[in-house]
């Protein structure tokens, strides 16, 4: 079994450093909490809250969140593991290229919006609800989990509308399932 791996969010922090700009920059007010659907930041404050990603050392404070270093370690010792990024436009795939050469070594990246097409034979572990969903339907008999780090994240609801669809908070919770479905 091949394990795809989400980026953002699913092995490191990249939305609380967004935050902590936009907190700094354009709205003293706004908590990961109120981030209750992927899109929300770009709809609730349009392209300013993109300027964060034009600065080439954007990527420079984001680290694993915690846990993710040993869960990766484990995964690898198991499994052919790849990462699969959604990169929007205006932000540079170079610079997440560098940040996981230096945070997480030689591994295969894909940067795609269309994860589904790229996760054919993978467990897809994703905060994404989205991805995950595209990944179930696309391809048959896949599972996905939907990460919800400590369970912090408004946007990763649980979803208990597919059977190949998992949920998890933590990453002891992603191993369980992991070794659950690889039998
Ligand atoms: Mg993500």
């Amino acid at each position: 079994m091949r394990i795809a791996l989400d980026l953002d969010m699913t092995l490191n922090t990249m939305a609380y450093t967004w935050i902590k700009w936009l907190k700094a920059n354009i709205d003293d007010n706004i908590t990961l909490s109120h981030v209750r659907y992927h899109g929300f930041i770009r709809d609730a404050y349009g392209k300013v809250a993109d300027a964060y990603w034009k600065d080439p050392a954007c990527y420079d404070e984001i680290t694993l969140l915690d846990g993710a270093s040993d869960f990766l370690a484990w995964a690898q010792s198991k499994y052919e593991c790849i990462i699969i990024t959604h990169t929007p436009p205006g932000q540079q795939s170079e610079i997440k290229d560098a940040w996981i050469a230096k945070h997480i070594g030689d591994i295969k990246v894909i940067h795609t919006d269309q994860k589904h097409r790229h996760s054919q034979g993978c467990m897809l572990i994703d905060d994404h609800p989205g991805h995950i969903q595209r990944h179930v339907r696309h391809n048959e008999n896949c599972h996905g989990i939907v990460f919800n780090h400590q369970g912090r994240y408004g946007w990763a609801h649980a979803l208990t509308c597919h059977p190949r669809v998992d949920t998890a908070c933590t990453y002891d919770q992603l191993k369980i399932i992991i070794s659950h479905w690889d039998k």
